[in-house]
């Protein structure tokens, strides 16, 4: 079968591997649709200590079932299913407490079990154990579908920093992932949400699908000064920072208003974690700083449920729609800025 494999930082290969084996407690799925995003972007350029090259990498997953392992039960062939990223153990101090997002022993599509860069995928027991694969609806495509498990990670940090009715919010990162953060926020019952980027370009075209009530270009202009004054001096309840630079952080802590939430959604690059922080804001201002990893199968069933309801539409976030063939360029497209969901269909 066609995959796209990982064998080194820059070395992303698409050719003929061996078509997986179903196990007795896996299902086998033809890929319809494997949306890409940042992570994919990161692995390409450098690698991840989790994941052992080679590898068929891709995470944001919807497939039909093709084959049904003989012990599983519950599932049979034709099924079309979304699957989870983030694999917990289920048995952990964390996931016996509902926080399964932190499972310390977490193991992931893509890393550990091929991913779905490929005309097929295997679903791992394990996927299977914790409840990690949805029925996608009727009228979901399979590229809608795809990008579940963003919308279930942006659902996570959202529930995490308690996003609700007549909040103001504002998204740091006008990628992908913020525009399911602004329209996530509008579904909670914000009243205003604000979008800003320090790419021109990728703010325009984000801002003209999910319409925020500003759109904040932080090349030329002071974010912290312009959304203190779109908030009369107050400062936003909530801020999400969806993209992966300390500048950011360190802005959302200095415009929150007193009390505000500030989600960490996106990680900073491992070399250089760190960042300035006037704790006393944080103390004087009761802010509460929080992070943000992944997302549970719960996460996932229920974002898949949004964009079903049509809570959380996505299907006009996916601007690029390519072959297995051309994975360079869908990841090359996200690191751009010139498309917002770039799904593969394999
Ligand atoms: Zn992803
Ligand atoms: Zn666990």
């Amino acid at each position: 079968m066609r995959a796209a494999t990982f064998h080194a930082p820059g070395d992303l290969r698409v050719g003929d591997i061996e078509e997986p084996t179903t196990g007795p407690r896996e299902l086998k799925l033809r890929m319809h649709a494997t949306a890409t995003c940042g992570t994919d972007a990161k692995i390409f350029k450098h690698g991840h200590p989790r994941l052992e090259p080679p590898q068929v990498i891709g995470h944001e997953l919807a497939g039909e079932v093709v084959e049904v392992g003989a012990e599983v039960t519950g599932h049979a062939v034709g099924d079309r299913l979304q699957v989870i990223a983030a694999v917990p153990c289920g048995e952990c101090w964390a996931c016996t407490s509902g926080a399964m997002t932190v499972c310390p022993n977490q193991t992931s599509m893509g890393y550990q079990y091929p991913g779905g860069f490929a005309e097929y995928m295997i679903v791992p027991e394990q996927v299977l154990k914790v409840d990690g694969v949805n029925v996608i609806p009727d009228g979901v495509s399979y590229a809608e579908a795809s990008v579940t498990e963003p919308l279930a990670c942006a659902l996570n940090a959202q529930e995490l920093v308690h996003v609700g009715k007549d909040d103001v919010v504002v998204v740091m990162g006008a990628g992908p992932i913020g525009c399911l953060h602004v329209r996530l926020a509008r579904s909670f019952g914000a009243s205003e949400v604000y979008l800003i980027d320090v790419n021109a370009g990728r703010l325009a075209l984000s801002a003209d699908r999910v319409h925020p009530e500003a759109a904040i270009d932080a090349s030329s202009e002071d974010p912290v000064a312009r959304v203190k004054e779109l908030t009369d001096g107050r400062g936003p309840d909530v801020i999400i920072t969806a993209a992966p630079a300390a500048i950011a952080q360190e802005q959302a802590i200095e415009m929150a208003a007193p009390q505000g939430r500030i989600s960490f959604f996106g990680g900073l690059p491992k070399d250089d974690p760190y960042i300035k922080c006037d704790s006393n804001l944080v103390h004087y201002r009761e802010l509460m700083l929080m992070g943000a990893n992944g997302s549970s199968p719960d996460h996932n069933r229920r974002a898949l449920d949004l964009i079903a309801t049509g809570a959380v539409p996505v299907a006009d976030l996916i601007t690029h729609r390519l072959p297995l063939e051309q994975v360079q360029d869908a990841i090359d497209a996200v690191v751009s800025g010139e498309a917002i969901k770039v799904v593969v269909e394999p």
